[in-house]
């Protein structure tokens, strides 16, 4: 028994104390992917919610996230203060909005907190806006946190490589009735892994929708085309079109939970990372 000290005696008839499970906040919790995100964390033994939050003012804060979302309380409150619920957060789950994602970059930075983003339609100058934030913690942005999407994309760019500029390629989207931006983030994600299977970047061959006199189509160009209506979830097919014969890969979204699923995934994968920013596919090792 020489050598052993006192306390690490006595550990050894004590159960271990697990350690904390890590901390989520949802953000813009009201909203369809928000609730998802709430049900999915509270549904998960691999973490806690900590805080449900969102817009100054909404008619939800103070109420009980459970009752809120029209079920049994939960035990966790709805909070409009984004500075205490991230302080003590070790991840963000994120689907509201560029601007809204940004502020909440900000704070997630300070926190060293891993911020998930499902938010689409940043532009640009928005993107790189974010970069700062990603060199103080890990930011995991995807414009489609599924599984099946991912691997699409990556099908995608390795067809895009193989079948060459004698192939048109056109991705074509539909969504529901709410969506406000187009195309979708994962059309222009399957853009982009295209023109990465060309060696080019989707900057360079993007085709928006057409309407009118547009002429023929532009050699080696990638199209775009979205439908607006009713419940759709999101459906994504990438064509590969040339004369005589067409390929077309297609992804269909049946169930909302796909996206807060992979998105929970991600905030756990991220525990261990660095600053950086990163991608669904990181997380899937693909
Ligand atoms: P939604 O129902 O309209 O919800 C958006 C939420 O964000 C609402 O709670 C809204 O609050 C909040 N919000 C918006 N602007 C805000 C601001 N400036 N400050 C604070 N909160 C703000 O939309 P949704 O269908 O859930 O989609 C949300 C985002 O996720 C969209 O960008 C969508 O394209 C994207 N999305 C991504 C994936 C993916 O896998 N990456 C999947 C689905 C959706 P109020 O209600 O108070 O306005």
């Amino acid at each position: 028994n020489q050598g052993t000290a006192p306390a690490e005696e006595a550990g050894r008839d004590q159960p271990q104390i697990a350690a904390p499970l890590p901390g989520v906040v949802v953000t813009g919790a009201s909203g369809r992917m928000g609730q998802m995100l709430v049900r999915a964390v509270l549904d998960s033994d691999a973490c806690r919610l900590v805080a449900a939050l969102v817009r100054p003012g909404h008619p939800w804060v103070g109420m009980d996230v459970g009752a809120a979302m029209g079920g049994v309380p939960v035990g966790v409150p709805v909070t409009d203060d984004a500075v205490s619920a991230i302080a003590r957060a070790q991840a963000i789950l994120d689907f509201t909005a560029p601007e809204a994602s940004l502020a909440t970059a900000t704070l997630a930075a300070q926190a060293r907190a891993v911020h998930v983003i499902g938010t689409t339609g940043f532009t640009a100058e928005q993107l790189a806006r974010l970069r700062p934030a990603a060199r103080h913690a890990p930011i995991i942005r995807a414009g489609n946190m599924s599984l099946g999407v991912n691997l699409l994309a990556a099908l995608t760019r390795k067809v895009a490589a193989a079948l060459g500029t004698a192939w048109d390629i056109e991705i074509v989207e539909a969504h529901h009735r709410m969506k406000v931006d187009a195309p979708s983030g994962t059309a222009l994600m399957l853009g982009e892994a295209a023109a990465e299977g060309r060696g080019d970047s989707l900057a360079d061959l993007r085709t928006p929708a057409r309407d009118g006199m547009t002429g023929a189509r532009a050699a080696g160009s990638i199209g775009f085309a979205s439908v607006r209506g009713g419940d759709v979830v999101g459906e994504h097919d990438v064509i590969f079109a040339t004369e005589g014969e067409r390929v077309v890969l297609r992804h269909l979204a049946t169930d909302r939970a796909i996206f807060a699923r992979g998105a929970l995934r991600a905030a756990l994968w991220g525990q261990d990372k660095g600053p950086g920013e990163y991608d669904v596919a990181d997380v899937l090792g693909i």
